[in-house]
């Protein structure tokens, strides 16, 4: 007789299975490719950013390490250099304003155990990735944003003070002379630094700290404070972060859909090159020449991946038993 209960019951499990991807585990002719960065091996602890010049960032991470610090300290510990670098015109002090003279900052940071703190459009506060850890560990919220924002850093200790630097606001004025919105790759529009980071103990940690694409419209907040787009971490699977144009990052949500690619088998550099198609073939004819989008991945077992759109992407590595390295990224289109 046909019995209803069970085959709602195998009908149900069958689903589950596409679901969750289970169904890869059955014997499959052709085996998976399992293709891998050249400069990655398996190890950790580990530190991993956007951007060259974040190979300081990634030696403040990698101290933090050292002294006994979590992923978790590593990552803001690094992701604090460039905030408070001069030099550096995508982050924090002596970041691009935007279009009308204001320098507006967005950060993220999530932990190992899923927490996650932000902060969008905060002006004035030289450290935003660590009043976005404060909103993580003190509220509870994930995201506080502007006035609101301020507010909160101010009752807990921070100090305003003026972040945008002779410079860059020299570069602005120049700018304004032409008033032409065109974000170009690889050029100081956009360093933004992600970072992420593996302890000792093989718990992960990411953050993402910006002043965003120089010369936005006001208000306008990027990819780099929105978990998932900018940065995710899950300490199950390996943790993404995300540099360039911020609008393409937050409508793919790169860094959740790379995470979720490397939970379903990809390596690190697999998951961050399918994040890249993806954009590609959504958005690619309809791009200017040259837009950037570069991605970085780590998996639990400290392996790691980068990708970027267009070529002249490139990241800092500290891994276990190396030093402290910078490295080019491969890309869709050189
Ligand atoms: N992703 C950042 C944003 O869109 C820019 C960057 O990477 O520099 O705000």
């Amino acid at each position: 007789m046909f019995n209803r209960r069970k085959f709602i019951t195998n009908a149900t499990l069958g689903t589950v299975a596409v679901g969750t991807g289970l169904i890869a585990c059955q014997p499959s002719e052709k085996a998976p490719v399992q293709k891998k960065n050249p400069n990655s091996k398996e190890g950790f602890p580990i530190v991993i950013a956007t951007w060259k010049p974040n190979t300081k960032a990634t030696e403040a991470a990698w101290q933090t390490l050292e002294n006994g610090g979590t992923a978790l300290d590593a990552v803001e510990a690094g992701a604090k250099v460039p905030e408070a670098d001069p030099n550096d015109t995508s982050v924090g002090y002596g970041g691009a304003p935007d279009r009308d003279g204001f320098v507006t900052l967005d950060a993220c940071i999530m932990d190992k155990d899923g927490n996650a703190g932000s902060v969008t459009f905060l002006q004035g506060i030289k450290h935003p990735i660590s009043v976005a850890r404060l909103v993580m560990e003190k509220t509870p919220h994930v995201m506080l944003s502007g006035d609101g924002a301020l507010q909160f850093a101010l009752e807990n200790g921070f100090q305003t003070e003026d972040l945008l630097t002779e410079n860059a606001k020299k570069a602005w004025e120049k700018w304004l002379e032409t008033n032409k919105y065109e974000p170009k790759a690889n050029i100081n529009q956009h360093d933004t630094i992600g970072i992420l980071a593996i302890d000792k103990n093989g718990d992960i940690a990411g953050a993402c700290t910006t002043s965003g694409m120089a010369y936005k419209l006001h208000g306008r907040i990027g990819d780099s404070p929105i978990i998932g787009a900018g940065m995710y971490v899950d300490n199950e699977v390996g943790g993404a972060c995300a540099t360039g144009v911020g609008e393409l990052v937050m409508k793919t949500l790169g860094s959740f859909l790379i995470v979720e690619l490397m939970r379903q088998g990809m390596t690190p550099q697999e998951a961050c090159e399918e994040a890249t198609a993806r954009i590609a073939k959504r958005y690619g004819d309809t791009l200017p020449e040259g837009t950037q989008v570069g991605y970085l991945a780590i998996n639990k077992k400290g392996e790691h991946g980068a990708f970027s759109l267009v070529k002249g992407f490139n990241y800092a590595l500290y891994q276990m038993g190396g030093e402290n390295l910078s490295l080019d990224a491969d890309a869709l289109k050189s």
